[in-house]
Parts: structure tokens; sequence; C-alpha cells
């Protein structure tokens, strides 16, 4: 049997003996561009049951068919931390889910601010890149990539136990401050314009926000989202 370090997400049931039917496009990448015959291991995950290493029984038209053999990880789930951002151009939005799944988080949650530079996005395509990611990266977990929608309305009503790590590029220069307490989290990046006025007065308002400066300079919306995640995973994430 050929060792394989491919990994497949599929939503379905893993476990020993499980015969799982891969689809066309996963089909025609197996057999088409890697060549991979019946016989040859995959690795397969589905964000609940760990990763299997399964062999390939049957590679036909309708989808090839692997059977689990093996669970070589159980499932891990990075911590409850979320990322709500402002979409912005179309790769470097994907740029942000790509890098929030090999980071770690739970839920990413595109929000429309006031200086929104979009209007719409592709939640379909942006979680098939949230899926991309956790295949090349190892993660056995896939976050969920939420449908745009007002920031006003994902603030209210904000969860009591979920501390809102805001990112202010008013703060700028103050000290990154990220305590250790490892509790509900989530991180908030504004569009390229920055927040409007009453965006940052009603946040500044709200219990359980803490602004978070970046460092002096002002970065972009994606280079902010990398950062603001490696602050939290380092104080009080699984990084530690
Ligand atoms: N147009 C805004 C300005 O010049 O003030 C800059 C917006 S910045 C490109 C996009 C987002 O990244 C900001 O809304 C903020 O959430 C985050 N950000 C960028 N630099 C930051 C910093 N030094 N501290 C905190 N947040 C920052």
């Amino acid at each position: 049997m050929s060792e394989t370090k491919i990994r497949l997400y599929v939503d379905q049931p893993l476990g020993p003996g499980q015969a799982v039917r891969l689809s066309p496009e996963q089909t025609h990448y197996l057999t088409g561009v890697m060549r991979l015959a019946v016989g040859a291991q995959v690795l397969l995950f589905n964000g609940q049951d760990g990763e299997w290493r399964a062999a390939l029984v049957e590679t036909g038209r309708r989808g090839a068919i692997a059977v689990c053999d093996q669970l070589t990880r159980p499932l891990a789930m990075p911590p409850d931390l979320w990322l709500i951002f402002a979409p912005i151009k179309k790769a470097r939005t994907d740029f942000i889910v790509e890098k929030a799944v090999e980071l770690g988080v739970r839920r990413i949650l595109p929000v429309q601010t006031r200086h929104t530079n979009s209007e719409r996005i592709r939640q379909d395509r942006l979680q098939a890149h949230a899926v991309e990611a956790a295949e090349q990266c190892g993660a056995t977990w896939v976050p969920e990539v939420a449908e745009l929608q007002p920031l006003d309305k994902l603030l209210a009503p904000w969860p009591a136990d979920r501390r809102l790590y805001w990112c202010d590029e008013a703060a700028a220069g103050a000290p990154a401050h990220i305590t250790g307490d490892p509790g509900a989290s989530a991180i908030l990046i504004g569009p390229e314009g920055g927040f409007a006025e009453t965006e940052a007065k009603r946040l500044r308002a709200m219990p359980g926000v803490t602004p978070l400066s970046l460092g002096p300079r002002i970065l972009r919306a994606d280079t902010a989202a990398v950062a603001a995640i490696t602050l939290w995973q380092a104080a009080c994430g699984d990084w530690r």
C-alpha cells in the first residue's frame, strides 16, 4: 500500500471499517491529479470523529470509496475564539479566512460596518476555503464561516460571558494587553476605512469589551487579524 499525507474533509461519519464515498471532485483529485489507485491510503476527517487513515477500495466514476482502518488523531477543537471582521477585497478576505483556520479559531463571522468595503460575500466559497485550509494545516476541525451580518445585529445582544477584544486603531501605540484568562473570547477587526465614530462610541460603552492596540503602526485589516489572533493564542489559547 502506498503511504500518503493527503487529507480530505468529508461530511460523513468515520469509524473502524466505515466506508466513505468521496465526492467526484475529491475522486478526480486523488485519481486524476495525484494518480492514486485502489489500495492507496488517504487521511479523512469530518470535524467530529478525529482523523482516520482509510484505504481506497473503489475508484469509480460516481466517486471513489475509502474504508477507514485506523484513528490517526483524535478530534482537537481550537479554543473558543471567534474572529469577527469586515470583509475587504476578495484575495485579502480569503487570506483572513485561511490564516484564521491555521492559527486556530472556532468561528469566523464577517460583519458589515459603516465603512465596510464589500456589500456581499460568497459564504459558500469562504467556507470551502476554510475546509481547504483545514485539510492543508492538519486541523481536525473546520470553523464555521457565518453569513455576512450587520455589526449592530451581532452586538445586540452580545453574550455576557464572551470577552470582545476590539482592535481599535485609535488605541494604536498603547501596550497590547490580553490577559491569561482562557475564557470564551472574540476578536473584532474593522475595515480599511476603520470604525465610524458611532460604532466606536457604542463599543466603548459596552461591558465586556476590551480595546486592543496592535502596536504603534496602523496595520492593514488582514495583518491586524493575524496579529490579534497570534497575541490571543500566545496569551491564553492552545499555543501555550
Ligand atoms: N483607516 C483607519 C485609520 O487610518 O485609522 C485604519 C483601519 S485599519 C487598515 C483596519 C483595522 O485593523 C482597524 O479597524 C483595526 O481593527 C485594525 N488595526 C489596524 N492597526 C491597528 C492597531 N495599531 N491597533 C489596533 N487595531 C488596529
